[in-house]
């Protein structure tokens, strides 16, 4: 039988190396829900509409087409699965994904995934939002430095300029967005399992969590 298994926590936790590493492991489906948020603040910021002109983002949102393929993202057909991972769309999403219509218009996309077979899902509000009623939930964080520190040497080892001071301060901005926002705010699922992976090696938090997926799916 298929099941749902939720991720959720702050940018830069690892959540999707972790996510992407166990859905292989597993044999199931990766769903990147924030790729879908950069995908709509993207094409929302290039169309020019801003996060609160409402009369205009609901007619733009109805006209607006995103699909999930092969790990990337199509918006109307166009890819744009690159042109999402950047730190102006990092601030973009978080900008627009704090609006209530923009999260409504794309809570089935996200849950439709789940009729294709069992997935393991990774976001904002995964937990308590998107599929309250998962298998298993986890909430993975880590200090802010942590954080930053993973992200400056991710960028070094993709050869991108990489500053550690700018790239503290847009995690802890992002973090206080993310958390003070009315719709959906950043959150630990009520029955997620909580780890902070501040002194835990990539392989350590894979290795905790799957032992929690054998004993749920035993
Ligand atoms: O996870 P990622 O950093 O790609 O997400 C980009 C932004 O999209 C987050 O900072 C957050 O504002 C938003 N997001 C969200 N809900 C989700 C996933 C992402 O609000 N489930």
């Amino acid at each position: 039988m298929s099941y749902v298994i939720t991720i959720d926590g702050p940018a830069g936790a690892g959540k999707s190396s972790v996510a992407k590493k166990l859905a292989a492991k597993l044999g199931i489906k990766y769903l990147d829900t924030g790729a879908i948020y950069r995908a709509i603040a993207l094409i929302l910021a290039k169309s020019e509409i801003s996060p609160d002109n409402k009369d205009f983002l609901n007619e733009a949102l109805s006209k607006i087409k995103i699909e999930l393929v092969n790990n990337g993202v199509l918006v109307n057909g166009f890819d744009v699965t690159g042109e999402i991972r950047t730190p102006e769309v990092d601030a973009l999403a978080s900008l627009y994904s704090a609006i209530p219509e923009i999260r409504t218009a794309l809570l089935s996309l996200q849950q439709d995934q789940k009729n294709y077979g069992s997935i393991i899902a990774e976001g904002r509000d995964v937990g308590s939002v998107v599929f309250p009623d998962a298998k298993l939930k986890f909430f993975i964080t880590a200090t802010p430095e942590a954080r930053a520190r993973r992200r400056y040497e991710q960028r070094i080892g993709q050869n991108q300029d990489a500053d550690y001071d700018r790239i503290l301060q847009a995690i802890k901005s992002r973090d206080e967005y993310d958390s003070n926002r009315k719709a959906a705010p950043l959150s630990i699922p009520d029955g997620a399992v909580y780890i902070d992976t501040s002194d835990m090696s990539e392989d350590e938090v894979i290795n905790f969590i799957l032992e929690h997926v054998k004993e749920a799916l035993s």
